[in-house]
């Protein structure tokens, strides 16, 4: 039998949004992470898991699922080939977030190993993200003005809609801004009459793209919305990780993969090849998550026509430090070993 070298830790870190975050269906002020830590040979590999209610999914669950880790499971792997098989096997009911936090503390561990950043590793040839959209939630149309003006280095926002009030939402942000939006609508309209009523509206405000404006348990509608919509639409809700890209093409025109949905990287970048043999563009998305999370996110976004990775910017409390975000909203990888972050 062989000896387990690696020390396993993990911590529930409450992480404090810098104001209350309000979508169609929640409002927080803090999102409490479970971070990991794997370490062997006097080098630490970390990972991230940020449980979602809307997936049945919290911290004490991942936390139990990262008790269930075999003892000698981090020596069995070898290479980033088989990482995403071996923690598949370890829990026939899996914890998306619990999953992508191993998989992330050893990719983390394995890259530094080696001595070189993650994205050389595995072939990548540039470092640099897509824009980055700043995500301004649900509020009062004076508080959502103060905020554009509170982010007016962000190139893009990303607009949280889904309430009574859209119409007067994005009147009142046009008031103090031109630039592009992003629209996500958390699965907040209804009917097709509704959603067709706000899109039509929307088409003349500059808008990029729309993200589930119908709950994700009406994909006919949204079938029927994608042949009318003016719009590109985004599946988020309506995609978790394995459903049938080509059903989702018929509904969407991009599909926004979050790691803490698919709980691998390895998938991801596996998903977004797919996705675009397909057809689709890719959006990277996030959870609220710190820099770690997010480097990771990056990491995929490398090859995906947008990407949405702010959730460490809407945080007060990072952990983690050292992701590079430049003048434009585009995330710069380091070429630091692993992720290239800094506890
Ligand atoms: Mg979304």
């Amino acid at each position: 039998m062989v000896m387990s070298g690696f020390k396993i830790e993990w911590e529930i870190i409450p992480l404090t949004l810098k104001e209350v975050f309000t979508i169609s269906r929640s409002s927080r002020s803090e999102v409490s992470n479970v971070f990991l830590s794997i370490t062997k040979d006097g080098i630490t590999g970390y990972g991230e898991a940020g449980p979602n209610t809307r997936y049945n999914e919290t911290p004490e669950i991942v936390v139990s699922d990262f008790e269930s880790i075999p003892y000698g499971f981090f020596d069995d792997i070898s290479s980033p080939d088989e990482v995403e098989s071996m923690i598949g096997n370890l829990n026939p009911e899996p914890v998306q977030s619990a999953k992508m936090a191993i998989e992330m503390a050893w990719l983390d561990w394995w890259a530094k190993s080696q001595g070189q950043p993650l994205w050389k590793l595995l072939g990548e040839k540039t470092s640099i993200t897509p824009v980055t959209s700043f995500t301004i939630g649900i509020d009062s149309p004076e508080k959502m003005q103060a905020k554009i003006r509170d982010a007016e280095q962000y190139p893009v926002y990303k607009i949280k809609l889904g309430t009574e009030r859209d119409r007067e939402t994005i009147e009142a942000i046009r008031e103090v801004t031109d630039k592009p939006l992003r629209v996500d609508a958390n699965e907040g309209w209804a009917t097709l009459e509704q959603a067709q009523k706000e899109i039509e509206f929307l088409d003349t405000q500059n808008v990029e793209l729309i993200e589930q404006p119908m709950p994700a348990s009406e994909f006919k509608l949204m079938k029927q919305l994608k042949e009318w919509s003016p719009l590109p639409l985004a599946a988020d809700e309506s995609f978790i990780g394995d459903e049938d890209l080509r059903q989702i093409a018929q509904a969407f025109h991009v599909i926004n993969i979050k790691l803490m949905k698919m709980g691998s990287i390895m998938k991801a970048r596996r998903v977004l090849n797919q996705a675009h043999e397909k057809g689709l563009r890719v959006m990277v998305g996030c959870m609220i998550e710190s820099s770690l999370a997010n480097a990771a996110g990056a990491l995929v976004a490398l090859n995906a026509e947008y990407a949405d990775l702010d959730g460490h910017l809407l945080i007060s409390n990072d952990p983690f430090g050292g992701l590079t975000v430049d003048e434009k909203l585009k995330i710069i990888l380091s070429d630091n070993p692993g992720f290239g972050v800094i506890n």
